[in-house]
């Protein structure tokens, strides 16, 4: 068994990522993609743990991207999100300055966040977020202090009312396109692969279209297994992959006890497995593009 997407403390999942690498060899699984939001802080954290166990880590991140338009006036379409993967080569040093400047983008995001919340009469320090985002403040640590603070009774309404993107409290960020995301993985020697397509506001033709356009910029794989997928999504997103000759990749998008719902390596309610051989098949495939 094998995971290729999953969070740890250092951005918005609750695991240490040593702890993250035992976990993963308690169950079994034999190749952990850390892909943190913006960040290669965990994957570099859970080196050694991996060392000692033995355990196959892949080197990832999950890019949070600029959405392509407006969905209505005053409202903003949620960020897509984009996964590279470094299977044949480690991330260039330019890209790890990048995603500094990124960490930067979210840390002046979070001081707007606050601000913005306090015009609301929502009273909330950042310190108090940082409590539990201790490496990198995210919405999700936001909106737990909501709760915690009585101003909405779970973290679905801390999103609904205030967090989410079309909401009352939304901030926008410096975030890059997905055209320049992608770009900046493939030129640090990476694949890119579109995260949870589900997500994405564009069904059918107009996804297709994206694609197309995506893969002109370099895209390399779309994400077909994943928890929040349905057996039909995921066969169409394989159909997707085979026709436009993307990469499938795969991973339970585990975010620990921030997203208890989602079990490491398999899913919510065992809705993906994952063998090893499917880790093979993406390293040959990028080997193949490599070599063209
Ligand atoms: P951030 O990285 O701080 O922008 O926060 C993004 C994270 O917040 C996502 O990865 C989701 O886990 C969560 N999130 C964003 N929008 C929503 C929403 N509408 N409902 C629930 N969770 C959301
Ligand atoms: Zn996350
Ligand atoms: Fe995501
Ligand atoms: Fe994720």
């Amino acid at each position: 068994m094998i995971d290729l997407h999953t969070h740890t403390d250092r951005s918005d999942g609750s695991t240490d990522p040593g702890d993250l690498v035992r976990m993963a060899v308690r169950h079994g699984i034999e190749a952990l993609g850390i892909s943190d939001h913006d960040t290669l802080a965990g994957y570099d954290a859970a080196m050694p743990a991996a060392a000692a166990c033995g355990l196959e880590l892949i080197c990832a991140v999950e890019l949070s991207t600029r959405p392509q338009a407006q969905a209505l006036p005053g409202k903003r379409e949620p960020s897509a999100h984009l996964l590279g993967y470094w299977l044949l080569s480690a991330p260039s040093a330019e890209f790890r300055g990048w995603l500094e400047s990124q960490q930067e983008s979210r840390r002046q995001r979070n001081v707007e966040l606050v601000a913005r919340l306090r015009q609301l009469g929502v009273e909330v320090a950042l310190q108090e977020a940082e409590i539990y985002g201790r490496n990198q403040v995210g919405r999700p640590h936001f909106a737990r202090v909501l709760c915690d603070k009585g101003y909405v009774s779970n973290i679905q309404e801390a999103f609904d009312v205030y967090l989410a993107d079309d909401a009352k409290a939304a901030v926008d960020r410096d975030e890059p396109t997905l055209e320049e995301g992608i770009r900046r993985i493939v030129e640090s020697g990476g694949m890119a692969s579109l995260a949870h397509p589900v997500r994405l506001p564009q069904r059918g033709p107009d996804l297709a279209k994206l694609l197309e356009h995506l893969i002109d910029v370099g895209l390399q794989g779309i994400e077909v297994f994943h928890s929040e997928h349905t057996p039909a999504g995921t066969a169409a997103y394989a159909e997707l992959a085979r026709s436009f000759g993307l990469i499938p990749t795969g991973g339970t998008d585990f975010h620990g006890e921030n997203k208890p719902r989602i079990r490491l390596g398999t899913g919510i309610d065992s809705n993906i497995h994952l063998n090893y051989s499917f880790l093979d098949d993406m390293r040959d495939m990028c080997t193949a593009r490599h070599n063209q």
